[in-house]
């Protein structure tokens, strides 16, 4: 699991890419799963309501430690924008990070990675609104 600190550091690092983007990014850690990845976070990406945001730019990074099991998606709206293998080369980023059993720099990596790409198709407004709590959830 990740500590008190790191837990802030990763709100911090989803805070500051929102600085520069519309764009909502969300950490979830959830527990063991069982199944496709991909599904169950698509599963949570509606649970957290993350469909819902003005532009459809909310991005999931989704980690079940237990399962050994990530994920990265992003809202049809951001999907339109990057390219194909967008997200698998993050999540070949991040999987570096967790090799090493480096949970928080993983997850801030995938951050600033997902902050930038959001910044460049999904620039923020002077009248953004945080549509999206920025707190790592927990199942
Ligand atoms: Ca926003
Ligand atoms: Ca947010």
């Amino acid at each position: 699991m990740l500590s008190t600190e790191e837990n802030i550091q990763i709100k911090q690092a989803i805070e500051a890419a929102e600085l520069h983007t519309s764009g909502e990014i969300r950490v979830f850690m959830d527990i063991a799963i069982e199944g496709e990845v991909l599904d169950r976070a698509a599963e949570v990406f509606k649970e957290l309501e993350m469909h819902k945001t003005a532009e459809r730019n909310g991005v999931l990074i989704y980690l079940s430690m237990e399962s050994k099991k990530f994920a990265i998606i992003g809202d049809a709206g951001i999907n339109t924008k990057v390219p194909l293998n967008f997200w698998e080369e993050i999540k070949t980023e991040m999987q570096a990070s967790f090799k090493e059993g480096k949970f928080a720099q993983g997850l801030l990596r995938a951050i600033d990675a997902a902050g930038k790409a959001l910044g460049t198709y999904f620039p923020r407004s002077e009248n953004d609104v945080d549509e999206l709590p920025n707190d790592v959830v927990y199942r």
